[in-house]
């Protein structure tokens, strides 16, 4: 077995071994086991090797920390809200936007991110067998206006090598689509997963490769992580990272710019800032749009203009994300 895949099945799945292993105290206001029951702790250990012990608000930690807060209803956090369910065209393919289509590849993550939106998404209906990929792949090639797939999820670098290399070859096949983009947070939560395979399936092909990260804070890129990105980068897939602005997490102007310098150290390009999608239990997350803006605007003073992200939320049946600033 990979060690990658060693990793994944040696992370930590429940809310009192993640409390021992950092030194926390067994309190519940540091986690909460209804909320763990409705969506499971999931923490690859490199990634918790790079939490502080016994802090409670370790940027790190409040991602992946479930919290009573989580059970709190707010108004207009909603299961679905970012309109997923309807801009389905076939099992596991999503398109919004034009020229590119996204492939859920997979239901599974290598981390469970208490504030991600696709926390109440139907993943049992995502196509599991080869085979059931048909529909979608029928989609993607009857349809010659779309030059770019996305591989998504869940994280599409969860599935084996072999599955990948099947799926890139048959998207590779189609003759009008140019770039194959990869959205996934594991060269951060297990950067052992990029190796010499998965480079090959995805930098050997005809496709251009582009590999978007989800980085939020600058200590979740250590070392290991830095030098899985060269791997990438060396191989010819052009990097880019997305993140999600956090209450407590990265809702500082230091914080956002320390991300950016650690980032364009490694090789990354900052792509957007995401506001945080009003999904059922994420509303502790959410800061002001006003915040995001004079976020954005003080980094736009510090820092070089490629090292601003782009500010943007999802708004259910636009054409493109909506810019915020
Ligand atoms: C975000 C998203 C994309 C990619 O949009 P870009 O602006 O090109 O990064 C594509 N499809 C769906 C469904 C998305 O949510
Ligand atoms: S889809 Fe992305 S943000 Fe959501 S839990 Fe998986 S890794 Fe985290």
């Amino acid at each position: 077995m990979p060690i990658w895949q060693a990793e994944m099945r040696d992370a930590i799945r429940d809310l009192g071994e993640l409390r021992r292993a950092l030194d926390l105290p067994n309190d519940p206001s540091l986690g909460a086991r209804a909320a763990a029951d409705q969506f499971s702790v999931f923490v690859p250990r490199p990634f918790l090797r790079r939490m502080r012990p016994a802090s409670p608000r370790d940027p790190l930690l409040l991602q992946v920390l479930p919290t009573r807060q989580e059970e709190e209803l707010r108004a207009g956090f909603v299961a679905d809200p970012v309109g997923d369910e309807a801009a389905q065209k076939a099992p596991g393919l999503l398109q919004k936007y034009a020229g590119r289509a996204l492939l859920t590849a997979t239901g599974v993550c290598a981390v469970h991110c208490r504030y991600c939106f696709r926390r109440h998404y139907p993943y049992g209906e995502v196509p599991r067998r080869e085979e059931a990929w048909n529909p979608a792949l029928d989609v993607l090639q009857a349809d010659a206006s779309i030059h770019e797939v996305i591989l998504s999820g869940g994280d599409p670098l969860t599935l084996t090598d072999r599955r990948l290399r099947v799926l890139a070859d048959r998207i590779a096949a189609i003759p009008h689509v140019r770039r194959l983009r990869i959205h996934t947070r594991l060269p951060v939560m297990i950067p052992s997963r990029v190796a010499g395979e998965l480079l090959a399936w995805l930098t050997g092909g005809r496709l251009t490769p582009i590999v978007v990260i989800h980085a939020n804070h600058a200590q979740e890129i250590d070392n290991e992580v830095g030098a899985a990105i060269d791997l990438l980068r060396r191989a010819g897939a052009t990097l880019l990272n997305q993140a999600v602005l956090l209450r407590d997490v990265n809702d500082s102007v230091e914080a956002q710019c320390s991300l950016s310098e650690r980032l364009v150290e490694v090789g990354v390009t900052p792509y957007y800032l995401h506001q945080l999608d009003r999904v059922q239990g994420a509303a502790h997350f959410e800061t002001t749009e006003r915040q995001g803006r004079s976020i954005i605007e003080q980094m736009q003073r510090r820092l070089s203009g490629y090292m601003v992200p782009r500010y943007v939320r999802e708004t259910p049946g636009e054409s493109q994300k909506s810019a915020l600033l």
